[in-house]
């Protein structure tokens, strides 16, 4: 009888029995590649239309929720196995002769990205191109 009660009595005042929301999180994983450029529509007076290089970040990022069990949105190794076949398209080259990327400022280069990523990885909802530490473009599709 003393059980019983206790039992009901824990039913009173136990919280509901919800499960809890998942956590949303953003994982960021930047890549560094060298290539040269010029833009080809601007003036020919300007520093940018002469031939010259760059150090690129590119900073891909993804979100998603937490898989409660793994304790991780996904693998950043995923993410760098989905960048690879791009950064080796981009990396020590001049990005001029790419396809798509004839003119190849952060703008294009970010959405060049996008375009080729965003197929492979899901959960990407942003790419930030950045050619040098103070100048950075961002896309989210
Ligand atoms: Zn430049």
């Amino acid at each position: 009888m003393k059980t019983k009660l206790k039992s009901a009595a824990a039913k009173q005042i136990a919280p509901a029995t919800k499960a809890p929301a998942p956590l949303k999180l953003e994982l960021r994983k930047t890549f560094q590649f060298e290539a040269a450029h010029l833009l080809p529509h601007l003036p020919l007076k300007h520093k940018c239309r002469r031939l010259h290089g760059h150090s690129f970040q590119a900073e891909i990022v993804v979100a998603g929720e937490c898989d409660p069990q793994l304790g991780w949105v996904m693998d950043y190794a995923d993410i760098s196995a989905a960048f690879k076949p791009l950064w080796e398209q981009l990396d020590h080259y001049y990005l001029n002769d790419i396809a798509g990327l004839e003119n190849p400022t952060s703008e294009n280069l970010a959405v060049w990205i996008w375009d080729r990523l965003k197929p492979r990885l899901p959960l990407l909802t942003e790419v930030v191109v950045a050619e040098t530490c103070t100048a950075r473009c961002v896309y989210r599709g």
